[in-house]
């Protein structure tokens, strides 16, 4: 009686965890329990669940579940103590990927297999096995392998997270979700990038619409550039629902070799230049010019305007006609500071003369020597200042010594 009460007063009670997987309770061990059980030369303390388990435990009764493989007609036993852990971590359902024991005993003569990772992109295999696979056909080897991603890539989802992504179109503050399964499947070579997408909204306005061909821009041009219906979706949802003007790609591939040159002005005795731009000359091109055009320097074409087409007397003697001495000559003229006054010029009409007529041979009337009659000398009889020669220049002389010198003028 002694030695036995110094042993109780040595042995407490002791707290020990509740055998319920998943349960973290504990239930009491009694002191003279413990004595109890170490005199049966046992060291770990038994195996027992907490009092609310035990409550637990005894309300529920054993299962049975139909097995996996949908042609097998037998069970197996969810036991009580399985559906106890079960419920610990929130589950009330069985199982129902698990065999009946005759299936999973034939399930040793079937093989498991490595199959492909389900990520687009991935090579990496999962392992189907042998009493999945049971499960799955009855081990007929018919089903298909399910989808599932490997090992890897269900650890690198596991870090993921979706993202909110704003949407492809330029103006659109709209936004679409990045889902694991989608960044998990997006190529290395594209890294972190989230791809250029649509929200719901503009995908929607999308699905209706067809791109359409528009002129060109540029005008002499007559190809077509494709409004797109991204273009178009920012058109109708954030414009004015009009295409912007663009050129198609023809002129868009020459622009880029274009460059804008330096073009002397074309007026005369003016030093500056204008710009033939990359547009201009896209246009001439598109219209079939070649040539480089002739324009005025801003200077010249502000200046221009202050001088008046003028209507000058016709150099020639005995004429009334005018020509025209235009802006562009006068600007020209005060370019070249040499003068303010027109030059000496023919009118159209003696001009015109000139241009038709020929020069004459005459034959003289006293030595039937050979006359020229030059061009000049006829306008000048047309117009009555002089008159027809009739006379070689020698025999002139010799009749009127005096008028030598006027004759030599022609
Ligand atoms: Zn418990
Ligand atoms: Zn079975
Ligand atoms: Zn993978
Ligand atoms: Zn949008
Ligand atoms: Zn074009
Ligand atoms: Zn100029
Ligand atoms: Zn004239
Ligand atoms: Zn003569």
């Amino acid at each position: 009686m002694v030695l036995k009460a110094s042993l109780f007063a040595n042995m407490k009670e002791k707290q020990v965890p509740c055998r319920t997987r998943g349960c973290d309770n504990t239930w009491t061990w009694e002191a003279n329990d413990q004595l109890r059980w170490m005199g049966e030369g046992k060291d770990d303390p038994p195996q027992r669940m907490c009092p609310q388990c035990y409550a637990k435990y005894n309300d529920l009764s054993e299962m049975q579940v139909p097995c996996a493989n949908d042609t097998c007609e037998n069970t197996w036993t969810w036991t009580k103590v399985a559906r106890l852990a079960a419920l610990k971590r929130g589950r009330t359902e069985p199982p129902t990927d698990r065999l009946c024991n005759g299936c999973r005993d034939q399930a040793k003569s079937v093989k498991g297999l490595d199959v492909p990772c389900r990520v687009r992109g991935c090579d990496g295999t999962w392992y189907w096995t042998a009493e999945e696979r049971m499960a799955a056909d009855g081990g007929t080897d018919t089903a298909k392998p399910p989808l599932r991603m490997c090992e890897k890539c269900y650890d690198r989802f596991r870090h993921l997270r979706d993202e909110t992504v704003p949407c492809r179109i330029a103006q659109c503050e709209g936004t679409w979700l990045w889902t694991r399964r989608m960044q998990l499947e997006t190529p290395a070579d594209k890294g972190n990038e989230p791809p250029r997408r649509m929200c719901d909204d503009c995908a929607a306005i999308f699905s209706e619409l067809e791109s359409k061909e528009q002129p060109c821009r540029i005008s002499g041009c007559d190809k077509t550039w494709t409004w797109t219906r991204f273009m178009q979706i920012e058109a109708q949802r954030f414009g004015d629902g009009q295409p912007q003007p663009r050129m198609c790609n023809a002129c868009f591939n020459r622009f880029r070799e274009f460059s804008d040159k330096e073009v002397r002005c074309r007026i005369g005795g003016c030093k500056n230049s204008w710009i033939w731009t990359k547009g201009m000359q896209l246009e001439a091109a598109a219209k079939g010019r070649v040539r480089q055009p002739r324009r005025m320097c801003t200077d010249c074409m502000d200046q221009i305007a202050e001088f008046e087409n003028k209507e000058i007397s016709c150099k020639q003697e005995g004429c009334d006609g005018t020509w025209t001495w235009s802006t562009e000559a006068q600007l020209s003229a005060s370019r070249t500071g040499r003068k303010s006054d027109p030059p000496a010029k023919l009118c159209r009409t003696c001009k015109q003369f000139l241009a038709k007529t020929t020069t004459q041979t005459l034959t003289c009337q006293k030595c039937d020597t050979t006359i020229t009659w030059t061009k000049e000398h006829q306008l000048n009889v047309k117009l009555g200042v002089w008159s027809k020669p009739t006379l070689c220049a020698d025999c002139r002389r010799a009749k009127e010594p005096a008028a030598s010198q006027q004759a030599q003028r022609q």
